[in-house]
């Protein structure tokens, strides 16, 4: 990895300290007894921060706290190979004022009065204390091109590692708190605060306790519910289950680990263990009927439309009609009717939604008196977010270093997108659906949760 990410990582690590065997009675707690109360105790927790690459600032920030008597932490550091993670808001704290979102570093209560107590006896047998918080609202280095006001991004920054450093004295275990501000490798339910945390407690990925380990956090998915009276809203997100699945151990909810709560029914948007790695060579191979034609692709982004293209249409001869690379319609409109009159055939490689930009291609195929097929991508919407995070995050399955869409590109073709059929002018619409393809090593990629 970057070799100033190593640098910044050395930021955390106190400095390895010698320590002979000690009563109980640390020298310090006998100083602090001869202290006078008015002088405030020392600051326990220390923050660092790090990059998620070689070319990004720093957006992963980490606070490690070690208690003032760490002498017992530090014996047994080597041996806690199960961890106990848990997310921060609404899981171990909420705002003590009842809002949803506290800016003041004073606004905050435990989410159970049983927090603190289960996290010690967890501490207490064996278990690695962690926190992995999601900040989103956050910026560590506001780009200085930017017009924002830079000096309230970092008032909120330092507001935020104030109450942090509240929670983690009063915790008082050796503990680190990891927050991502980034929309990157380290955002739950993305594993990179899981990697980073094995690095710095040194616990190898072989070594770990999976079975064991747990992750507590309020993200779960969970769908709404009427108990007795009142309805219990839907959560906001599946982040936190999936984080878990994607680490490889349990996953609760707060209510299931501090209350004892039943479980409660959950549903995810997209299922990636609904999609298991098959090696099987398959089914769809595109059947070529015309000396020469057009084909038409229909598909939101990351259904897979380029995919096939270089699988099934370049060996083909077919040229890429493609408006990413083109810029304009108007020129995709030229060079596919350069293509034809050269003798060529050629692959729209667009979304082409609606029937009205179809036409078009209907008419241009009229025009050149050839036929016109289409290829309608049938990748439901949240499985082509799902391909276009996975392209965007890994540099390997991402040739032409796409980043993650906005939304809005996502939601524009749902909101235009008419069914493309045959008496639009088609020789025929031939329906694919989505099937992953790729390496066993690129499936352990893709098979995790990235949204
Ligand atoms: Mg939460």
């Amino acid at each position: 990895m970057a070799s100033n990410k190593r640098k910044v990582d050395a930021a955390i690590s106190p400095p390895p300290v010698k320590r002979k065997a000690q009563s109980s009675i640390t020298k310090s707690s006998v100083a602090s007894f001869f202290t006078p109360t008015s002088q405030k105790p020392k600051e326990r927790t220390v923050w660092s921060e790090r990059t998620p690459d070689e070319d990004t600032p720093a957006t992963l920030l980490v606070g490690r706290y070690e208690p003032e008597n760490e002498t017992e932490a530090e014996q047994d550091r080597r041996k806690r190979k199960k961890v106990a993670a848990f997310d921060l808001d609404s899981t171990l704290i909420t705002t003590a004022s009842g809002k949803k979102f506290g800016d003041d570093p004073a606004d905050w209560k435990w989410w159970h009065s049983s927090v603190p107590s289960k996290l010690r006896q967890l501490y207490e047998d064996n278990y690695r204390i962690v926190i992995l918080s999601n900040q989103g609202g956050l910026i560590l280095h506001p780009d200085p091109k930017s017009k924002g006001p830079k000096a309230g991004a970092k008032a909120k920054v330092d507001k935020f590692k104030q109450k942090c450093s509240a929670v983690l004295t009063q915790l008082n275990l050796p503990t680190t708190l990891y927050a991502a501000t980034g929309k990157d490798i380290y955002r739950k339910p993305r594993a990179g605060m899981w990697k980073e945390l094995c690095e710095d407690y040194n616990i190898p990925q072989d070594e770990v306790d999976f079975e064991h380990s747990i992750f507590v956090g309020d993200a779960g998915g969970r769908i709404a519910v009427l108990k007795g009276d009142t309805s219990v809203a839907k959560d906001f997100s599946c982040s936190d289950r999936n984080f878990a699945h994607n680490v490889g151990i349990p996953y609760t909810t707060p209510e299931e680990f501090f209350l004892e709560e039943n479980p409660r029914e959950f549903s995810r948007d997209f299922d990636v263990t609904k999609h298991p790695y098959s090696e099987d060579s398959d089914n769809l191979v595109f059947d070529k009927q015309n000396e020469q034609d057009i084909v038409l692709f229909v598909g939101p982004p990351g259904a897979g439309k380029s995919t096939f293209y270089w699988r099934n249409l370049k060996p083909l001869a077919y040229e890429r009609i493609n408006q990413d690379t083109l810029k304009t319609r108007a020129k995709c409109f030229k060079v596919a009717a350069d293509a034809l009159s050269d003798g060529l055939s050629v692959a729209i490689d667009n979304t082409n939604p609606d029937a009205d930009g179809r036409a078009e291609w209907v008419a241009l195929a009229k025009k050149h008196n050839m036929p016109i097929r289409c290829v309608w991508f049938k990748t439901p919407l949240e499985l082509c977010k799902h391909n276009d995070t996975v392209r965007a995050l890994n540099k390997p399955m991402n040739p032409e270093a796409r980043t993650v869409l906005p939304q809005l590109a996502f939601n524009g073709f749902g909101s235009r997108f008419k069914e493309p059929k045959a008496k639009e002018g088609f020789q025929d619409v031939i329906e694919v659906e989505f099937k992953f393809k790729g390496t066993k090593e690129e499936h352990d990629i893709w098979g995790q949760y990235w949204t």
